[in-house]
């Protein structure tokens, strides 16, 4: 078969050289307009928001566009080239990026990942409170350029961000999820499964409440592969040490001081994470995932708005429920404490 040859001109424009290369097909339907195409914006394309960026692209859950938003527009430039430059090896997907909004606008879910950095010597609460005015400048444009999206927050410190978003936004809870304690829970599945020698996609496990110190490891409800392994081991009469438990929820909760001491952020496990979110909500998957979401309401927490991460069901419309899950009046205890931690908090910030 002959390929037909270009004519050797510069005057031609890239459409006379894609109709050149195409024969048209006769009697064409136009593109269905029920087709969807998904688009995906990241605000913020610090260590977090490329590795969210390039495994949403290996996983192949973009299939229009990946638009990224940074306040840097060289290193923006930079990792958008960095990232179109794999095109030959991944499925396509067009990647865009800019400092303006406008490239985010009809995006179906927007992740942010923006945030200032910890400066010498600086209070959690100030850091907090320049993340807030972060936040100010991020929200209301992405709302203005894509009503209708799914907002799925990932900027520490999460729990209080994601009400942050929810307020400025004006969406329903619903549309408004924190990463919340996916991570978290990924790390307890994989020591947990380290520890017993088993897969952890077997093990079946949760860390709810606060992303971080004052998080909530429900040990009554975990199961390896459908057995639920305390109430199993006591009814066997099979002694544990309750030491080995402590222990473990201990190391979930350094393992991320850990990572940065050791590497400077972390940034693998939570594209990973951020990514197996992504997947559930515009897949439509329902399946059950434990993220930040408004937990008024939820184990007796009654004294305001706050989010923190429980059990929910994921899908197109973005939370779809809370589970049920059997928990301990301590771990409830726990939970309840945490939910007054970050009401204080919110409190001091005057949101
Ligand atoms: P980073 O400093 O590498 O990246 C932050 C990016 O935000 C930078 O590129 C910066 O230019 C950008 N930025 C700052 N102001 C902006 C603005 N107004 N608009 C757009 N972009 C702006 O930090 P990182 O390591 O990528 O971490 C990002 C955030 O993710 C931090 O808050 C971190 O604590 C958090 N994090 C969360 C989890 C989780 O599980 N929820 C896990 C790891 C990290």
């Amino acid at each position: 078969m002959s390929i037909p040859k270009l004519p050797s001109t510069t005057s031609l424009s890239d459409l006379d050289i894609a109709n050149a290369l195409f024969a048209p097909i006769r009697h064409a339907e136009p593109p269905s307009p029920t087709k969807r195409h998904l688009k995906i914006s990241i605000i913020g394309t610090g260590n977090v928001g490329m590795a969210i960026a390039q495994t949403l692209l290996t996983q192949d859950l973009v299939d229009e566009l990946l638009a990224l938003v940074d306040a840097l527009p060289d290193k923006l430039r930079g990792e958008m080239l960095d990232l179109q430059h794999a095109a030959a090896f991944l499925p396509r997907t067009k990647i865009v990026a800019s400092t303006d909004y406008a490239v985010s606008a009809a995006s179906d879910l927007c992740i942010v990942t923006a945030g200032a950095r910890q400066l010498t010597d600086e209070s959690r609460l100030n850091l907090l409170q320049r993340n807030v005015n972060l936040f100010k400048k991020i929200i209301p444009p992405l709302v203005k350029y894509s009503p209708g999206c799914i907002l799925l927050i990932v900027s520490n410190p999460v729990d209080v961000l994601t009400y942050i978003a929810w307020k400025l936004s004006g969406f329903p809870s619903n549309r408004v999820i924190g990463s919340g304690t996916n991570l978290d829970s990924s790390r307890f599945r994989f020591l947990i499964a380290d520890h017993l020698d088993v897969n952890a996609q077997d093990v079946q496990a949760y860390i709810i409440g606060e992303h971080g110190d004052s998080s909530v490891a429900l040990w009554s409800s975990i199961s390896i592969g459908g057995v639920p392994i305390l109430s199993f081991l006591e009814k066997r009469q099979i002694a544990y040490e309750k030491e080995t438990l402590v222990n473990i929820h201990r190391e979930v909760i350094n393992c991320a001081y850990e990572v940065i001491k050791l590497k400077g952020y972390t940034s693998w496990a939570v594209g990973y994470s951020v990514a197996n979110l992504a997947r559930s909500i515009l897949r439509d998957q329902r399946s059950i995932h434990p993220v930040s979401v408004l937990a008024k309401g939820f184990h007796d927490i009654e004294d305001g708005d706050v989010f923190l991460s429980l059990p929910a069901q994921l899908g197109r419309g973005g939370v779809l429920g809370v589970i049920n899950v059997p928990i301990t009046d301590e771990e409830a205890d726990q939970l309840r404490k945490s939910a007054t931690t970050i009401l204080e908090v919110q409190e001091q910030l005057g949101v």
